[in-house]
């Protein structure tokens, strides 16, 4: 059998693992590439393999790095089943949607400035209505069910207490005589985590495919991160401000109403009007008043004494812009909970536009704030800042609270591979940065004993009566498999550029001289330089279709 790494290999997002076994193909997550320009790229990459012909396909959970990418494998073709928790098809039924119509906005974005330059135009990724149908396709699981899938093939979900409905997937292969153990990890949470149980422990596998997101940090205890939202609130509250809080829609949202609902049982703040302003965060919370079953059981018993962060007495939903706009009147004393959690997008622009100039809010960030989003730069205490074009002085306080994390931190991942007291024979890790990987690489081997594997992107493990062997970039070893895909276009290499970012890179330019020129009124200027870009586009492209052709 073979296991290939398409995704999520010496980088964290794009998990997307190929499993060959019998003639079958499983694909176990299959998700979007996030982050930089250069890595988003590869989303628009064809498949190292046809979809069509893929067995099935195991989800872990429902975060679009996992799931993101399935709607583009019935796009080219795939037909069967996606297997994931019930949980998680009810947070996919929201979160793929949502997904497509990004993809929508970014190419359409993308394509206004290659129809002004005269560039051939791209197509979504997927739409949000191709992602609602794939949905029909998915297959809800339980937790802790055994099952064969496929003659030689069981697999079994149990909870990786990351968010709602997550799973590690454990895989047993048999070939022959020979049945291996495999786990996927998917995420794994980090206890204790606000509603959900603890990471599965699993016994007896012969391999584990780990995450590795936090491989070499340490996330500081709860009742600090506690104690500091209490301490903002009160003091905004003092003030009679607002607390404004930029919070991903999905957990993070749902995961501050319990620390809430927390604060106001121990009477650590006064009662208080909670609104949540984001359609995508309106409807997670309703499938989260739904998952009751998926809960630990302090969760199941508070809310059944009436204690429930998710009905908080004074806790109201806007779904419509009117009801957005209404907010925007409130002048003090309320928490306003919107996305995008790095405010650069969504309905928390107008929230922040009406709250920064007032010395008496507080904005309070709970998550990590990217290079270049507007999160960040309120972060590094910019007082001037333009939102929807306007001018806005920051007068309120900026707050941020630290370690709010999903992710299992370092000791949190070493707990995990040793709870359940037989250590595993070997350990893969994926789903992290280098430096994250080999931190966590040398605590394992100094604390278990065992020296783990760190796949590159495109590498595939075989394995065999005699072992184990790897051979990297091969997408298989199967040599039916490598001419068939020998057609198709290996991902990216690092050095390699695609004609489509060479494009973006241009279009960038010629956009900034545009720009530029028109500030200085130097039209001669303008279309000398403008003329010097454009030949050099023509030099590259022609370099490119030469290269090409080599190939
Ligand atoms: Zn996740
Ligand atoms: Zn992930």
């Amino acid at each position: 059998m073979n296991l290939t790494f398409l995704g999520a290999a010496q980088m964290v997002t794009g998990s997307c693992y190929l499993l060959e076994t019998r003639g079958y193909k499983i694909i176990i997550d299959c998700g979007l590439f996030q982050g930089s320009k250069h890595i988003k790229e590869k989303n628009y990459n064809e498949f190292p393999f046809s979809p069509k012909d893929i067995s099935l396909v195991l989800l872990t959970h429902a975060h679009t790095d996992h799931s993101g990418l399935i709607p583009k494998l019935y796009k080219n073709g795939y037909t069967g089943p996606v297997y994931t928790t019930n949980a998680t098809i009810e947070l996919c039924k929201i979160m793929l949607p949502d997904s497509g119509h990004i993809q929508e906005m970014e190419v359409e974005r993308k394509n206004r400035k290659f129809t002004r330059a005269g560039l051939p135009l791209l197509t979504p990724i997927y739409t949000s209505e191709e992602a609602a149908d794939c949905l029909n396709y998915f297959k809800g699981v339980e937790y802790r069910e055994k099952f064969e899938l496929l003659p030689g093939l069981q697999v079994c979900f149990q909870d990786a207490g990351h968010i709602l409905g997550s799973a590690m997937i454990e895989v047993w292969v048999t070939e022959g005589e020979k049945t291996l153990k495999f786990v996927f990890s998917g995420d794994i949470g980090n206890a204790p985590e606000p509603y959900l149980e603890q990471p599965t422990c699993i016994a007896d596998s012969d391999y584990l495919i780990m995450e590795s997101t936090y491989g070499n940090r340490l996330h500081g205890n709860t009742s600090d991160r506690l104690n500091k939202f209490r301490d903002v609130i009160n003091e905004t509250f003092a003030k009679g401000g607002n607390l404004v809080i930029p919070s991903f829609a999905i957990e993070r949202t749902q995961d501050l109403l319990y620390y809430l609902e927390i604060l106001h049982d121990n009477k650590d703040i006064p009662p208080v009007d909670v609104y949540i302003d984001s359609p995508l965060a309106v409807e997670a919370t309703k499938i989260f008043r739904h998952s009751f079953k998926y809960f630990n059981k302090e969760t199941q018993d508070s809310i059944q004494r009436g204690e429930d962060p998710l009905n908080l007495p004074r806790l109201h939903f806007s779904l419509t812009a009117k009801d957005s706009m209404a907010i925007n009147e409130i002048k003090g004393k309320a928490i306003i909970i919107s996305a995008s959690g790095m405010a650069d997008a969504g309905r928390i622009k107008h929230h922040l536009k009406h709250n920064l100039w007032r010395s008496e809010a507080t904005v309070l960030f709970v998550g990590y704030q990217a290079e270049g989003t507007l999160g960040r730069r309120l972060l590094n205490g910019d007082k001037q800042v333009t939102i929807h074009g306007e001018e806005i002085s920051v007068k309120a306080n900026i707050e941020n609270i630290d370690g709010f994390s999903a992710h299992a931190d370092q000791r949190g991942l070493l707990n995990w591979i040793q709870c359940s007291g037989t250590p595993a024979e070997g350990i893969i890790l994926v789903h992290g940065e280098e430096e994250a990987q080999s931190d966590l690489a040398q605590k394992i081997k100094d604390q278990v004993g065992i020296e783990p594997l760190i796949p590159s992107l495109g590498e595939t493990f075989h394995w065999n009566e005699s072992g184990m062997t790897r051979s990297p970039k091969h997408w298989s070893a199967d040599s039916n498999l490598k001419a068939e895909t020998a057609e198709i276009k290996p991902m990216n290499d690092k050095n390699e550029v695609s004609s489509n970012t060479l494009n973006e890179a241009l279009t960038d330019l010629m956009d900034k001289i545009h720009k530029l020129s028109e500030k200085e009124r130097q039209r001669d200027n303008q279309s000398d330089a403008l003329r010097n870009v454009l030949e050099i586009r023509e030099l590259v492209d022609n370099k490119l279709r030469l290269t090409n052709k080599e190939k």
